[in-house]
């Protein structure tokens, strides 16, 4: 099958072959001629899979060309970056017409985003939060409304935003409308949503709920503590020609900047990485995805916030320093990698806090991720105590999870030490009330036993 089979119109064409697009992908092959029908459509694809270009070409098909002031089409999508990645796919889809589209999204200003909508506009797309702002400020028309499309529609449930999905749907009109829904995976709550959202949908599917890309390469790192990730990172990016083009995901900011900090000092030229969170500032991360994007960045490292939706091609390989604790994420941090032909590697590190969430994960995507031997050069570091009791507060936590009547090794153990605390503390008052109190309490503390050793190395 090709693009021509479709009959699109020359200004499309034309886009697609200047892409380099040969052949239309599966879940464009399957969508694009029911949406041009006309039909409601559920689409269950990845991020990877090309869904954005099966639900844009027929949509930029059937606008045509510039025409009124407001409106026809609206795409809602959970995040910024995925808002501007539809954003983008439109502009170089339509670049041979004149249609006129607008991203709109929080974290700037909504003055210019006004502008825009006011001077006129054929496509909006927006994040449901800056949508129902603007909306309610009275500066979007939806008289003229169409086609409406719930991109990532897993994603904007996971991130609360069904209240303003639902306000959306009532502000605009449902006469004659075509109504699209994609989603990564097919949970029940989707499914409700889409019988609410569609009618007489007809569904495409190009992979089953949740299996990960077949082009990526899976591997698995059993770590004992965050520093050794931290080395085992180091070791990985050092090696440039093997790890062109990397995406690094963690759980929180503090992992990201510290990861940061450490390759951008250690191993990485500092204008060769970046980091995107929730704390940049929207221009910064911009400017991180766009120099990434272009490919004068080795390495990326993101939080879970900033992943979604990232469209970057050819990433060599993904690093999970932590293991995700959204189970789907995985699915969708991997999917960064390996797309449109290109196979990529997903590194996961896991410690044994992580195992449990491993285990969710492997039962999500139908397999093992197969493990791998830690590196013979890997300097593997000593798990403080903090941190090894953090896990085993973990791992008693999970346990319990699973059985409510799981008492916990590590509680038995902390009872342990609150008993032999109290037991020290009696014998201490028998001590003083015999009159057989040490003088100085102290005296076996560490400094004590530090200069001993000093005095030791001096001999
Ligand atoms: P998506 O799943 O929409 O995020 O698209 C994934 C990537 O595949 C995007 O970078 C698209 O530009 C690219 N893509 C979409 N359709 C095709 C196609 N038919 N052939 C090659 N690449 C494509």
């Amino acid at each position: 099958m090709t693009f021509e089979d479709f009959q699109l119109n020359r200004q499309l064409l034309n886009a697609i072959t200047d892409l380099g697009y040969d052949v239309p992908s599966p879940i464009q092959e399957q969508a694009i001629p029911l949406v041009m029908g006309g039909h409601d459509v559920l689409g269950i694809a990845q991020t990877g899979t090309g869904k954005t270009a099966a639900y844009l070409l027929p949509i930029l098909m059937k606008v045509k060309y510039a025409q009124g002031k407001d409106m026809r089409v609206l795409i809602l999508a959970p995040t910024r970056e995925l808002v501007m990645q539809i954003d983008t796919a439109i502009t170089e889809l339509a670049k041979y017409t004149d249609i006129r589209h607008v991203a709109i999204y929080g974290g700037l200003g909504p003055k210019t985003q006004i502008e825009t909508i006011k001077a006129g506009i054929d496509i909006l797309v927006a994040t449901p939060g800056r949508f129902m702002d603007i909306y309610l400020k009275g500066e979007i028309g939806v008289k003229e409304l169409k086609t409406l499309v719930l991109d990532e529609a897993d994603k904007m449930m996971d991130m609360g935003f069904m209240p303003q999905i639902r306000k959306i749907l009532e502000v605009i009109p449902s006469k004659k409308r075509q109504n699209l829904l994609f989603s990564a995976t097919f949970p029940p709550r989707v499914e409700e949503l889409s019988h609410e959202f569609l009618e007489f949908p007809k569904k495409v599917e190009v992979s089953p709920q949740a299996t990960t890309a077949e082009m990526v390469n899976q591997i698995l790192y059993e770590m004992p503590n965050f520093k050794t990730k931290i080395n085992l990172i180091g070791m990985l990016m050092k090696d440039i020609e093997r790890f062109k083009r990397v995406i690094i995901f963690c759980r929180s900011k503090e992992v990201a900047d510290n990861i940061f900090k450490f390759l951008a000092r250690k191993i990485v030229p500092e204008n060769k990485i970046k980091v995107i969170h929730a704390n940049k500032g929207q221009n910064t991360r911009i400017n991180s995805m766009e120099a990434f994007r272009e490919g004068n960045v080795q390495v990326l490292v993101a939080t879970d916030v900033a992943a979604r939706g990232i469209d970057i091609q050819m990433v060599s390989h993904v690093v999970n320093f932590d293991v995700p604790i959204i189970y789907e994420d995985y699915v969708h941090r991997i999917g960064r990698t390996g797309r449109a032909n290109h196979t990529g590697e997903a590194i996961t590190f896991m410690t044994e806090a992580e195992e449990y969430h491993i285990k969710k994960i492997e039962k999500i995507i139908k397999m093992e991720i197969p493990r791998q031997p830690l590196p013979d050069e890997l300097v593997i570091e000593e798990t403080p105590f903090i941190e090894k009791q953090e896990m085993l507060r973990e791992i008693d936590a999970q346990k319990k999870k699973e059985d409510p009547n799981f008492k916990g090794a590590f509680h038995e153990k902390k009872d342990r030490r609150v008993k032999s605390k109290e037991k020290q503390e009696k014998q201490k008052k028998q001590m003083i009330s015999s009159g057989r109190a040490p003088k100085n309490t102290s005296y076996r503390g560490k400094s004590n036993g530090g200069s001993s050793r000093r005095n030791t190395n001096k001999k």
